[in-house]
């Protein structure tokens, strides 16, 4: 029988273990998030995102800008939400800072992002920390929050991932490049498909362990999998009121040995990522303060 792999359930275990580590060490962490424009579903996340610090007690603060603003300012060289982070890396009551993404074009986000003091940048996107991440293969320092959650769950199902043939379907910088190393570093044998690759029915027939993040509704049908496999579904799409993955779930489940849902699977443990990324900024902070 296909297992659902329950990563709403996983997170929760994470996050109170997050919250016990931080009580351990009386920390007391603040998580600084800057939100440009209005974009509803990045709305949504910011919003979880905060609950979750709430329940972990860490504080969390939620720095707004007017996407006209930050695109005038911008255009005149003069941008606001580098501002903000210049502010916020000298703010030491501030742990992590998160750029909620996607910002608003024409703004490019890996200068901005890059400007993040490499000890509070919780989602690992800075330059220097994904330089790290794909040089050192460490689970100990900063990781890409929803690639090590993928992970997490993968390492759930407690199989031997040794040569395993898998494929990650997507290459961005947040989700589809570090989730290929994390497999690498797993010692997977890896493919990574994108919107270029030619048929990509006859990889993915092949994985063992297929993971996708495109972003098209119930794209991956049942005939594109292979029978038995691990599918783990990061793609999330509004139907109107309701979250589809990239997986057309019902007929997929069918079919594979075990599978994320759509909501419940990637996302919930996504935030619990970030928050034992913002304990480690936390940790990183004090032992750079000890030397
Ligand atoms: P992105 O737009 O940067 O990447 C999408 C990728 O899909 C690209 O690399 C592109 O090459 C590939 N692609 C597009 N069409 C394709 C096709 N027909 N065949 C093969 N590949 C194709 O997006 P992203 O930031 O990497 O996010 C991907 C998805 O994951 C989105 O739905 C996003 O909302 C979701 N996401 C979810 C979480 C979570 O916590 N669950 C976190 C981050 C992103």
């Amino acid at each position: 029988m296909t297992k659902i792999i329950d990563g709403a359930n996983q997170a929760k275990r994470i996050r109170a273990d997050v919250k016990k580590r931080l009580l351990a060490l009386k920390a007391e962490a603040k998580l600084s998030v800057i939100l440009v424009g209005e974009d509803q579903a990045s709305r949504v996340y910011v919003g979880m995102k905060q609950k979750a610090c709430d329940e972990a007690g860490v504080i969390s603060q939620v720095i707004k800008i007017n996407a006209k603003q930050a695109i005038q300012a911008y255009k005149s060289g003069n941008c606001l939400i580098k501002q903000t982070i210049r502010k916020l890396n000298n703010d030491p009551k501030t742990t992590g800072i998160l750029v909620q993404l996607p910002l608003p074009e024409p703004i490019e986000p890996g200068p901005v992002l890059d400007l993040i003091d490499p000890i509070k940048d919780v989602d690992c996107l800075t330059s220097r920390n994904l330089g790290r991440f794909f040089s050192s293969g460490s689970d100990q320092d900063l990781t890409p929050c929803t690639p090590k959650g993928c992970l997490r769950l993968i390492q759930s199902l407690k199989l031997d991932l040794k040569g395993l043939q898998a494929v990650v379907i997507g290459r961005s910088n947040i989700v589809g490049k570090p989730m290929a190393q994390l497999l690498l570093n797993q010692d997977c044998t890896v493919t990574i498909c994108h919107s270029q690759t030619r048929n990509l029915k006859n990889h993915t027939q092949k994985a063992e362990l297929l993971v996708s993040a495109i972003g098209k509704p119930g794209f991956i049908k049942a005939d594109m999998i292979k029978a038995d496999s691990i599918l783990i579904d990061v793609g999330i799409s509004r139907m109107g009121k309701k979250l589809q993955g990239d997986f057309d779930f019902d007929s997929a489940a069918q079919k594979a040995g075990a599978i994320t849902p759509v909501p419940g699977g990637v996302g919930p443990m996504t935030i619990a990522m970030l928050l034992e990324n913002l304990l480690i900024c936390y940790q990183l902070a004090h032992a750079q303060k000890k030397t």
